[in-house]
């Protein structure tokens, strides 16, 4: 009976770990088309269309805007 609590315990911990791993993954990373680097958000921001746009860079130099 001891076990049991024990696993159950374990188990709540390890979901509750998986989803907070989900939640950092859900944040949509903006990857670059060339060469698969992760791009960094510049500062710079446009609205185009009423749609607000966002200037990425990746370590490679190639900068593209982003609809977020
Ligand atoms: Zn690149």
């Amino acid at each position: 009976m001891k076990y049991t609590m024990k696993f159950l315990l374990i188990t709540v911990a390890l979901a509750s770990c998986i989803a907070v791993t989900a939640e950092v993954f859900q944040i949509p990373a903006v990857v670059c088309a060339l060469d698969n680097m992760t791009m960094n958000w510049t500062g710079k921001r446009s609205i185009q269309n009423g749609k607000t746009l966002h200037e990425y860079k990746c370590p490679g130099g190639h900068k593209k805007w982003v609809i977020q």
